[in-house]
């Protein structure tokens, strides 16, 4: 894919600490090989996260930070049926996850996260929706979803395309980006199948109202929820394995990517961020 980049966007992606002789890699991506899985799996326990909660020493880090392949009970199950929300308008579904006690993060949540972006427009599509994991303790606070270092990596990343979480997007598009989850997980614990299976209609009917050209899924779970049914068993499967390719959700290609915490903790990853953006802006472009 040809990807003409200024002397401003190779500034910004300097700063971002990505080397520029990834980007002749980034332009021609090989989408039909499987990407390279480097992820090691890391055993239960051994994990950074939850040693940081039980020794209460760290800080704990943001959603997405940990290995991509790091070992964990299935969080895929099949969305529970909700035609109260499979009918609602725009407003209506902001309201039904503001209002929502379907699961039992509503009790430890400072506030729901429906997401940001670009509003459903009858006449225009948003290019590119992003859809992640889960609120960390930045999102639960603000109520946005990718705050915080990992989220002004995303903007860096989608600046230097041209692209924007603002309503109006930016001069090469409009972006919606949202979570699996809509409430914080306490303690950044990973989602639970049920949470995720009572909250996957809220993701669902934001789909179909924002009608994306591509969706681009960062991180394990928002990769697993939305392959999980055209995917057998794709809790075991690592997400480099998943990457470099073109998936489809419902009829809408969608590009699989590293969560942008991931990269905090394993920036020599960005490159390969970068080639999947590139790839996801391609694709949204040509639709
Ligand atoms: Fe409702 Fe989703 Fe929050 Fe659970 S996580 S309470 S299903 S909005």
């Amino acid at each position: 894919m040809g990807l003409n980049l200024s002397d401003h966007q190779k500034t910004m992606l300097t700063h971002m600490g990505m080397r520029l002789d990834f980007l002749s890699a980034a332009r021609a991506p090989d989408m039909g090989a499987p990407a390279e899985a480097p992820e090691v799996a890391t055993p239960l326990g051994a994990n950074p996260n939850r040693a940081a909660l039980t020794s209460g020493a760290a800080a704990v880090p943001e959603k997405g930070a940990l290995p991509d392949a790091a070992a964990s009970a299935p969080t895929t199950a099949k969305p529970v049926v909700r035609t109260d929300v499979a009918q609602a308008d725009w407003d209506q579904l902001q309201q039904a996850v503001r209002d929502c006690t379907a699961c039992a993060l509503c009790q430890t949540r400072k506030q729901t996260v429906f997401g940001v972006g670009a509003s459903p427009s009858p006449e225009t599509r948003v290019d590119i929706m992003i859809v992640g994991e889960a609120p960390g303790e930045h999102e639960d606070a603000q109520g946005e979803p990718f705050v915080g270092a990992a989220g002004q990596l995303l903007d860096q990343m989608l600046a230097a395309l041209g692209l924007s979480r603002q309503p109006d997007g930016g001069p090469a598009g409009r972006v919606f980006i949202a979570n699996v989850l809509k409430c914080r997980p306490p303690g950044n614990r990973n989602p639970h199948a049920d949470e995720v299976a009572q909250c996957l209609p809220f993701l669902q009917r934001q789909i179909e109202l924002v009608r994306p050209k591509l969706l681009l899924a960062m991180g394990r779970f928002g990769a697993q929820a939305l392959l999980a049914p055209s995917i057998p068993h794709i809790e075991g499967t690592p997400l480099g394995k998943l990457r470099g390719q073109i998936h489809s959700h419902q009829g809408t290609p969608l590009v699989v990517t590293y969560h942008p915490a991931y990269l905090l903790r394993s920036p020599a990853e960005k490159g390969k961020v970068w080639a999947d953006l590139c790839l996801a802006q391609s694709l949204a472009s040509g639709a």
